[in-house]
């Protein structure tokens, strides 16, 4: 993408209406527009990072064997009057009657739905496991939405619906999700920690929730210091292996981590002195096994292999797939701007032209531009005719991970200059180097 052919509309004063950090970046970069309370429209830059996330979401959930769909935003009301969650759901959820007079929701989850897929098409238990899930929009009519993309009345969240033959299979499913989500995360440049949690109006057993700390979180956190070093790392995961994956679920979640909900003050004072960590957290992700909540009243049930009709076991699971974008950026800022985890950078790389006009200097940059995309790397060619000092600032603003500099002088020598926005250190080296070694960095993130 050249910049003078893209729609970037960055902001030069810090909008005051914003509170916190990544709110006023994604406003002063251009991401999003807010168009009523708690409701965004996803300018370019901010939807690519969007698509970005839910493309990480997909990949690690189909990994893990489980089965994209797509349910709608509105739903009847009477799906809800069977669970009984029609009149207990509360204010949050936004009612709306259609023409024809009849009862719908705009939906703030999807349990009710999926559980009445399943139980029209269903029939045996030998078509489960069965994990379904989609990335689709919400709405909660929040008391106070805030903080931008964090706290929003529209919002686009990642559910997952499992459904198992009994609880030891579901407990599986869960854990499943755990290890997927932990994934998700590192791949987003995340530390999100598994945090016992309360299982709150939704209902159930057993619980977690993802946390990702940031002293601008809403949610108070206690914590061993020492699971903030727990990373999955490349290790290869066999989503098949019950008790594989129960392992892994067991090195995240045996050290303490709670949120105040759950917090114990004497298992927490048991931290040896210098582990123990009091903080704030972003909830990233939360999952839940719950059992027959919905299958009993909804009668979703299935034929064992006794022949019995049996409720179905389930859980959901969710991801705050546009809550992500402003947890990554409260986790990766400095002064100047984001600074975009290569997982999901909008651009792999920035392309600063230092002498728009110079014939040399033009042509190195087309060049460069077109050798950056035969490898399949999206770049942001910034061809304004602007300072050199304005062009930095806007992709320091704007995060991009890398950028590389061409001018004049370096082209005399055979070279330009890679620059990572992290350390801001600069090496020159030839135009093919430079390429060579985005293709290496990338790689790494695939
Ligand atoms: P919260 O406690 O933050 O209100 P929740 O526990 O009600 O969230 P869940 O039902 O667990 O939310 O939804 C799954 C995920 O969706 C949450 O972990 C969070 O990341 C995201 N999410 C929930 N509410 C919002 C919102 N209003 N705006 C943006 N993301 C949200
Ligand atoms: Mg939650």
């Amino acid at each position: 993408m050249r910049l003078t052919r893209y729609f970037l509309p960055v902001l030069k004063e810090t909008p005051a209406e914003a509170q916190i950090v990544s709110h006023r970046l994604m406003l002063r970069a251009g991401m999003i527009k807010q168009q009523a309370a708690g409701i965004y429209s996803w300018l370019p830059l901010g939807l690519k990072v969007l698509r970005r996330i839910e493309q990480i979401v997909h990949e690690e959930q189909e990994r893990a064997g489980h089965i994209a769909l797509l349910m709608p935003t509105l739903q009847p009301a009477d799906l809800w009057r069977e669970s009984g969650r029609y009149d207990d759901y509360g204010e949050e959820m936004l009612r709306i009657t259609d023409r024809h007079k009849r009862e719908m929701l705009y939906g703030p989850t999807n349990e009710e739905m999926i559980t009445d897929i399943f139980r029209s098409n269903v029939e045996s238990y030998k078509q489960l496991p069965l994990t379904l899930y989609h990335i689709q929009w919400k709405f909660r009519d929040e008391v106070r939405p805030r903080f931008g993309v964090m706290r929003g009345r529209e919002f686009l969240m990642k559910d997952g619906y499992t459904f198992d033959i009994d609880k030891d299979a579901a407990l599986h499913a869960y854990n499943r999700h755990m290890v997927s989500y932990l994934r998700t995360y590192e791949r987003m440049g995340l530390t999100a920690i598994p945090m016992r949690a309360d299982s709150g109006p939704i209902g159930g057993d057993d619980t977690h929730e993802f946390l990702v700390l940031a002293s601008t979180g809403e949610s108070e956190v206690f914590y061993d210091a020492a699971v903030t070093d727990l990373h999955l790392g490349d290790r290869e995961i066999d989503y098949a292996d019950r008790a594989g994956v129960k392992a892994v679920c067991d090195e995240f979640t045996t050290l303490y981590a709670r949120t105040d909900e759950t917090h114990d003050a004497a298992l927490f004072d048991a931290i040896p002195p210098e582990r123990r960590r009091v903080g704030r957290g972003i909830e990233v992700g939360q999952i839940f096994y719950f059992g027959t909540k919905y299958s009993d009243p909804m009668k979703a049930n299935v034929v064992n292999d006794q022949g019995a009709r049996v409720p179905v076991h389930m859980g959901s699971h969710g991801i705050g797939v546009s809550r992500l974008l402003g947890a990554i950026i409260e986790a990766s800022h400095d002064e100047r701007g984001i600074i975009w985890p290569e997982g999901v950078t909008p651009f792999a790389v920035g392309i600063v032209n230092l002498k728009q006009g110079d014939s040399a200097t033009d042509a190195a940059c087309e060049g460069l531009y077109a050798a950056v995309q035969a490898t399949g790397l999206e770049p942001l060619y910034d061809d304004r005719d602007d300072r050199a000092g304005a062009k930095f600032a806007t992709m320091d603003l704007i995060g991009l991970p890398w950028r590389i500099t061409v001018g004049p002088r370096g082209l005399a020598n055979g070279v330009v200059e890679l620059t990572e926005r992290r350390t801001g250190v600069s090496v020159e080296m030839t135009a093919e180097a430079a390429v060579a070694r985005l293709v290496e960095i990338y790689a790494l993130h695939r």
